[in-house]
């Protein structure tokens, strides 16, 4: 129904919401515990907002809606975020 885009489009909207650099940022599948970048995983944008996928086990790590001037992040999908402090 949609077409999977590259981790890295998501870039945008985590940079307006974390002062990191969120693509590189690793995260750890709560489906398989696999663990990537966010560039590397699987992302589906489209006018609700956006899902970030898990490749292997196609887990929805990150799901993110920007409505009416406030973010909603819904973060189950993620075990553990990895956030190097260079920048
Ligand atoms: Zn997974």
């Amino acid at each position: 129904m949609e077409n999977p885009l590259d981790g890295n489009v998501v870039g945008g909207i985590l940079g307006e919401i974390f002062p990191f650099e969120m693509t590189s940022a690793r995260a750890t599948c709560a489906g398989c515990g696999a663990t990537d970048p966010i560039g590397a995983f699987t992302a589906y944008v489209h006018g609700m907002g956006t899902v970030v996928r898990c490749p292997f086990c196609d887990t929805a790590l990150i799901r993110l809606a920007r409505v009416r001037g406030r973010y909603w992040m819904d973060l189950r999908g993620v075990r553990v975020f990895q956030i190097s402090e260079e920048r």
